[in-house]
């Protein structure tokens, strides 16, 4: 099959590799479509460490299920032509103290797609059956695929920030693209983040549902009752906090964010707090996938070859687009 590998730091390639097999309670999936996300940059430029390189990158990953591996579980769900998605948590050891709490984010041998197991920028790929889900039907291969990281983790992240009603999205990439649709249907007020300048990010922030949108070091026209920070710069934290109410809450969403400068303790006080969200659960897959067309969430998405991943990224660094690149297979 055709794939393309990070093979180090910096270093994406174009491969031939052999078919993977399925083995006991795994799927091989021929893979459709598969969302390029932040975090493939960050695996890319080594922020994010690669336990076993070289591995096939990418963990929003569309396919229809081709076969099952034998041996497998009697019970199963899946079954050879289903259209499943395949996300960022690829398998949990349903074990440790974590996994045994309801926290399988958190869980310590955890192993995620397109990280410690070959992912979807490739023709095929495995998947553990219990770790891939269904996908609601009104959305198409291209569509869908940014719903599997950049729409959970803005759920999680979402759900973190709990009832507040004035919500700041400090980055306005694939993940707030997604959610600050959803905030919006909820009956919240979004107010955008963008890299300073970006007056094509701010239209395209006003034009689903943000009733502000501006610079990032800006701060709002009035304060947020919490923000969420998609963005990989650590600078925004204490911009962030700067501009919350009492008891704000500034949620970092992203897997990797530079060094957050020293702030004075007036800007905490006030019982405002700093948090992470960190991976997500298959509870959070399933409440996700089943809210989205009820929005219903639409995404802006932006198809490329895969022999032109490496272009993705490039766009996707420098931002040049609106919502999301997706690898068209
Ligand atoms: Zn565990
Ligand atoms: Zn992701």
């Amino acid at each position: 099959m055709r794939a393309v590998r990070i093979e180090g730091p910096g270093i994406l390639r174009a491969v031939e590799m052999a078919d993977p097999e399925p083995g006991p309670g795994e799927v091989l999936v021929r893979v459709h479509a598969c969302g390029v996300c932040r975090t493939d940059l960050h695996l890319l430029d080594g922020e994010v460490r690669i336990p076993r390189p070289p591995v096939v990158p990418g963990h929003q990953i569309v396919g229809t299920v081709v076969a099952r591996g034998k041996g497998g579980s009697a019970e199963h769900s899946l079954e050879p032509g289903m259209r499943v998605g395949i996300p960022w948590l690829g398998w949990t050891c349903g074990r440790c103290r974590y996994c045994l709490a309801g926290r399988e984010n958190l869980c310590d041998r955890a192993r995620f797609t397109g990280c410690d197991i070959d992912g979807g920028f490739a023709e095929l790929t495995v998947a553990d059956e219990r770790f891939c889900f269904p996908l609601p039907e009104g959305y198409d291969d291209l569509q869908v695929a940014p719903l599997l990281c950049a729409g959970l983790i803005g759920h999680r992240a979402l759900r973190m920030t709990g009832d507040a009603g004035r919500l700041g999205l400090y980055g306005f990439g694939a993940a707030a693209h997604v959610i600050a649709q959803v905030a919006v249907a909820e009956g919240r007020r979004v107010f955008a983040f963008t890299r300073p300048g970006d007056a094509s990010g701010q239209a395209f922030a006003r034009t689903l549902g943000a009733e502000w949108a501006g610079d990032s070091l800006a701060g709002p026209p009035e304060e947020l009752d919490a923000a969420i920070i998609f963005a990989a710069a650590g600078e925004l934290v204490p911009v962030a906090l700067r501009a919350l109410a009492k008891g704000g809450v500034v949620v970092c969403a992203g897997i990797h964010m530079s060094d957050i400068p020293a702030f004075p303790y007036e800007i905490l006080w006030g019982e405002r707090s700093v948090r992470s969200v960190a991976n997500l659960t298959r509870d959070d897959a399933r409440s996700f996938l089943a809210l989205a067309p009820a929005v219903p969430v639409r995404t802006e998405v932006h198809p490329y070859a895969l022999a032109d991943a490496g272009r993705a990224l490039d766009d996707l660094r420098a931002g040049r687009f609106n919502g999301a690149a997706v690898i068209l297979l």
